[in-house]
């Protein structure tokens, strides 16, 4: 016998009874993105490595040990997308958006790929859904993220998930803070595991970003960012939550929150629920401010904002939750006689036309088999239809629920079914 092929490590098969809650997902980010002015934008999934380099940073988990780069047949050297900000800003960059609208908002669905140790809610391939808005310094636009995000997660469904607002400074007040935070965690480095000393030496900040038990604790007694804002990014900070306040949207304050890339500038965000179901991965998406990352990557002086969710651990919470996702059958036509075999299977053709949803088994079979079928297709109706019904015109409409068998001539079965479910009454598609 010839080996079995299996998926590769940490990429999943998304198949029915799990796809119909990732559809729902995503209908809802276009819809709700839509409505805050958001329009779609795809990129590929490959980019050249120095894109990441360049912006997610070379000291980050990220960019360090969990992309998956190779060298294409031509030896140049690609990257699948770890991420889906960078490609965003470099095709941004490209396509010269800014000279034709001084405001920009983007959002992106798709898979990101990244080499981690895997576990529950932690794949090495996953997807996201994130935003980019282009063009806006001002506290509103933070502001507009986060509450499209609150939005949309309160739209799903989810609750007990936590919004926690910090600020990382800017150019200005950064280096102050910097220089306390590296004093501070020299004095604890015995405390500190290995890649945290290495970290210490090219990037303090990500010492506080450290999963390790033993760097939190460190972490959690070191100097706060907040203390050494300079006035503009202070104010910024304070502007950003009087708007949240008065929208309505729930956040609380911490200071030890960095986020996992290098990119940030003043506001950083994360969403985090408290479910079980996602273990240590709880952080459902996140974001910030990142008012250089245009310009460090060759384009113009453009302030940005943006986040990212994390598909993957949203569905595990819709699982968990006692939403009913799946789509069913309006009818199951089942055929009575083999006679009548292609007579149904024009009609059910006819019918889909006419559009409803109708399930009908191919392989005809035995009446007492089909009608197994139709209850387990969760169906709301079932029509059986034998050569009386052909001569006649007329057959019962079996509602699945119970009740009455409704009469129904064959030609007015569309009509018959939306009005008898309560459906609204729609346009057949053009034939
Ligand atoms: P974490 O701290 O959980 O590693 P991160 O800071 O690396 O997350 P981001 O780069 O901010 O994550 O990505 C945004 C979101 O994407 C995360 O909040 C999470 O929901 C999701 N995500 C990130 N990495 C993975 C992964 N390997 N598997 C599944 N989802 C992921
Ligand atoms: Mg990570």
């Amino acid at each position: 016998m010839s080996q079995k092929i299996v998926a590769v490590k940490g990429m999943n098969d998304l198949l029915p009874g799990e796809i119909e809650i990732w559809q729902h997902v995503e209908r809802l980010t276009r819809e709700l993105f839509g409505r805050f002015g958001y329009s779609e934008i795809r990129t590929p999934i490959v980019e050249d490595t120095s894109l990441f380099v360049r912006s997610v940073g070379e000291e980050t988990d990220i960019v360090g040990k969990e992309m998956y780069t190779f060298d294409d047949k031509a030896g140049r050297s690609l990257s699948l997308r770890p991420e889906g900000t960078a490609p965003a800003a470099r095709a941004y960059i490209e396509h010269s958006v800014l000279n034709q609208e001084p405001l920009t908002r983007w959002y992106y669905m798709g898979p990101m790929f990244r080499y981690e140790r895997m576990k529950t809610g932690r794949y090495r391939q996953f997807y996201q859904i994130g935003a980019e808005a282009y063009g806006a310094k001002e506290a509103a636009q933070d502001v507009e993220v986060m509450d499209m995000v609150t939005q949309f997660l309160q739209a799903l469904g989810l609750q007990d998930i936590t919004l926690n607002l910090n600020s990382l400074g800017d150019e200005a007040c950064r280096p102050a803070y910097y220089e306390k935070l590296v004093e501070y965690l020299k004095a604890h480095r015995e405390e500190l595991c290995g890649d945290c000393h290495r970290r210490l030496e090219t990037n303090p900040l990500r010492v506080l970003d450290c999963k390790n038990e033993a760097c939190q604790a460190v972490a959690a007694k070191g100097p706060s960012v907040l203390e050494f804002l300079c006035e503009p990014c202070r104010d910024h900070f304070d502007d950003v939550q009087r708007k949240l306040t008065a929208l309505g949207v729930r956040f609380v304050v911490n200071p030890r929150m960095v986020r996992g890339l290098d990119y940030y500038t003043r506001t950083v965000f994360e969403f985090v629920a408290s479910h079980p179901a996602l273990g240590t991965a709880s952080t459902v998406g996140g974001g910030g401010r990142y008012d250089k990352l245009v310009k460090s990557l060759g384009g113009p002086d453009v302030p940005a904002v943006g986040f990212a969710c994390g598909v993957d651990r949203l569905v595990l919470l819709l699982k968990e939750s006692q939403q009913k996702f799946a789509a069913t059958p309006d009818l199951f036509i089942a055929v009575a006689d083999a006679d009548s075999q292609d007579a149904a299977f024009t009609l059910a053709s006819r019918l889909r036309r006419e559009g409803l949803r109708v399930d009908f088994d191919t392989r005809g079979g035995s009446l007492r088999s089909q009608m197994k079928r139709s209850d387990k297709s969760g169906a709301a109706f079932t029509l059986v239809l034998g050569g009386q019904e052909f001569t006649s015109g007329q057959a019962k409409l079996k509602r699945m629920a119970g009740g009455e068998p409704i009469p129904v001539a064959l030609d007015d079965i569309a009509r018959t079914v939306r009005a008898q479910s309560g459906a609204p009454q729609v346009a057949p598609a053009a034939t």
